[in-house]
């Protein structure tokens, strides 16, 4: 049976993907340069799953690599996470983000054009939509970007675009990610940031488990019901299984559609702090502070293009993903480091 192969497979949404390939009886086969993850994760999903995965360290940037990595092995689809994440770096590292995420993927995409692998699922993110008019946001929405990260995705959206404009037979999915939080049932597996984390969740968790003293609440005069940000927080688990709809999709589908993966529920930054709280009974000390730079007021999804195309749609409430976020930062208040 031909391999799935996941770019960054090792990373947070990366490792609870090949988890659910897998259970879904597909075989996976993760590129990573490990520059933001260890393969103690991929170990751990091996340990879930009961199978094996076959892990290849490399750089997506690396063509030589890459097309021995397609000469090695059979490939019959790439769901492509690698890329650099953090919005705030990205302001100070724009070279090394459009190197990585931009030249990356198109040198990716030059690979599995010449060895003929044309099916392709994309990480893309909502922040593709920059400061939206309107919520629910459609997919249709028009795109901007604020940050080098966000325009990191979009000059990708176009490029890929492009490329299915020129060459039919490819089949692609950009898949917008709302706000993936939460962890794998088990605790085995979870997100695991480097240093003081960007995002509500992670920073929620640390506070919770006293590795950090405090939240900072950005903002309280947004123009919300509570004035905190609203945004479409998503349970991995179900964003991993929109994935593997989203490769069926591509086995009868070609083309490129752009599709939201939300809930299309919004929370504010304190209905988190207060479900994380009052579900998990564990105190989440917050102050408020000023606004963070470059962020919106309102961010949630329409989601029903994913349910018409993908039959796929978010099973997780927002108590799963408190409890699950909780379970793994309580397990594993080191995240992998001290595995
Ligand atoms: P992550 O950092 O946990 O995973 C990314 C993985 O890619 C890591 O394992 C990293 O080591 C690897 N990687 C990075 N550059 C690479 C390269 N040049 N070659 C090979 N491997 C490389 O991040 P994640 O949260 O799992 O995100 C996965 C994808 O989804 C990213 O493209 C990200 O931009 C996108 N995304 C994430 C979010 C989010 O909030 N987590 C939201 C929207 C979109
Ligand atoms: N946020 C916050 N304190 C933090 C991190 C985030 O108040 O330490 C807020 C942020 O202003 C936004 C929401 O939480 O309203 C989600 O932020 P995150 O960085 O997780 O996601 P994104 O900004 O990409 O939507």
């Amino acid at each position: 049976m031909p391999y799935i192969l996941l770019t960054g497979g090792a990373g947070y949404i990366g490792s609870h993907t090949a988890l659910e390939l897998l259970n879904a009886g597909y075989q996976v086969l993760s590129f990573d340069n490990y520059s933001n993850s260890s393969t103690e994760a991929l170990n751990r999903v091996e340990q879930l799953s009961g199978k094996s995965i076959v892990k290849v360290t490399g750089d997506i940037r690396d063509e030589a690599a890459l097309r021995q990595l397609f000469s090695e092995h059979q490939i019959s689809a790439v769901v492509h996470f690698a890329g650099l994440k953090a919005v705030g770096e990205s302001t100070q590292l724009p070279l090394h983000y459009y190197d990585n995420n931009v030249a990356g993927t198109v040198t990716l995409c030059r690979v599995m054009r010449e060895v003929g692998v044309k099916k392709l699922v994309f990480s893309s993110s909502a922040t593709v939509y920059g400061d939206a008019k309107q919520v629910p946001i459609p997919e249709s929405a028009p795109r901007s970007a604020t940050n080098p990260y966000g325009q990191s995705k979009l000059m990708i959206e176009y490029i890929l675009q492009d490329l299915v404009q020129a060459e039919p037979d490819w089949g692609m999915t950009l898949l917008r990610y709302f706000n993936p939080v939460g962890a794998h049932h088990s605790g085995q597996i979870g997100e695991d940031p480097n240093g003081i984390p960007n995002n509500l969740m992670p920073f929620i968790s640390q506070v919770a488990v006293g590795k950090r003293s405090s939240l900072s609440v950005f903002g309280n005069d947004y123009p919300t019901p509570d004035g905190t940000g609203v945004r479409d927080y998503i349970h991995v688990v179900d964003l991993a299984r929109g994935h593997v709809k989203a490769l069926q999709y591509l086995e009868q589908h070609n083309g490129i559609e752009a599709i939201n993966l939300g809930t299309g529920v919004g929370y504010s930054v304190l209905d988190m702090v207060k479900a994380f709280s009052t579900v998990n009974q564990v105190a989440v000390p917050y102050q408020i502070a000023p606004r963070r730079p470059g962020d919106i007021a309102v961010c949630y999804a329409q989601p029903d293009k994913a349910k018409r195309l993908l039959g796929w749609q978010a099973e997780h409430s927002l108590d799963d993903m408190v409890k699950d976020s909780w379970r793994w930062q309580s397990q594993n208040p080191d995240g992998y480091k001290q595995a």
